[in-house]
């Protein structure tokens, strides 16, 4: 059956239960040691291509995430403790096997929230949460806000549901380009995809992505977390060396 057939015959949650299925029955291909996902915990001889430049070891061959994922899960469990803490856990556009991973410690309480997403715990626009204010000890945000039109509203909301000392961790595609580009002419998916090469974006973030959060009112930290590892380790875990956590705060509330 021709794919977009299927997308209209078949409901999203069951497309993504046999999705995940195909990729499981191919993984057992890839086995091996030289590589190991922290996120579905198995090793593999390598991982795969992806991406328009093909970038080489980027995704898991079993549980689909890429460099990004896995260093956020990492960060996640090494710098945050996110095993021994009790938080309340704003996860927004929820990756399946990040959201899996941490549904399942029984010390969080764990949210997660998107716009369309039929994996998502709630349906919302980050530019109007329904949280109450001060929520949240712990908001993750990873390649969304290039997605959404209004970035100030976004980020205002984000720091209103934040509680006191809680940490917004934000990634981003960033572009060699120091200023991030936004071209208020692309109002079409058709214009949009031609300037900022996909549909489905509102701009093209430049290196000044950590001083447009922090405009908002965050104190932000980019934090190069791949590198602060051994050389075999990035490649026996495929991090990327490109990828940045932004830890963003509110001033007032840092940790002394
Ligand atoms: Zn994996």
């Amino acid at each position: 059956m021709p794919l977009p057939l299927l997308k209209k015959v078949l409901p999203a949650q069951t497309r993504l239960s046999l999705r995940k299925f195909f990729w499981l029955s191919r993984s057992w291909l890839y086995l091996g040691t030289n590589v190991y996902c922290p996120l579905c915990e198995r090793s593999f001889r390598t991982f795969l291509p992806f991406g328009k430049e093909r970038r080489s070891q980027a995704l898991c061959p079993r549980c689909h995430t890429l460099e990004r994922h896995r260093l956020l899960w990492l960060y996640l469990q090494e710098q945050v403790h996110l095993q021994e803490r009790s938080l309340a856990v704003l996860h927004m556009a929820p990756e399946p096997i990040v959201q899996q991973r941490l549904h399942a410690l029984p010390n969080l309480l764990y949210r997660s929230a998107d716009l369309t997403s039929p994996v998502a715990m709630d349906r919302v626009d980050l530019q109007a949460l329904p949280y109450a204010t001060a929520s949240f000890d712990l908001i993750l945000c990873s390649h969304v806000l290039a997605h959404v039109p209004d970035e100030t509203k976004a980020l205002q909301e984000l720091r209103r549901v934040l509680k006191p000392q809680g940490q917004l961790l934000l990634q981003a595609r960033l572009h060699p380009q120091e200023k991030t580009l936004e071209t208020p002419e692309a109002v079409t998916p058709l214009q949009r995809q031609q300037v900022y090469g996909q549909s489905d974006r509102f701009r093209k973030y430049g290196q000044d992505f950590g001083e447009r959060v922090a405009a908002q009112g965050f104190t932000v930290q980019a934090v190069a977390y791949a590198n602060s590892r051994p050389a075999e380790e990035q490649t026996r875990l495929g991090l990327g060396l490109q990828e940045l956590i932004f830890v963003a705060t509110h001033p007032a509330h840092e940790v002394a």
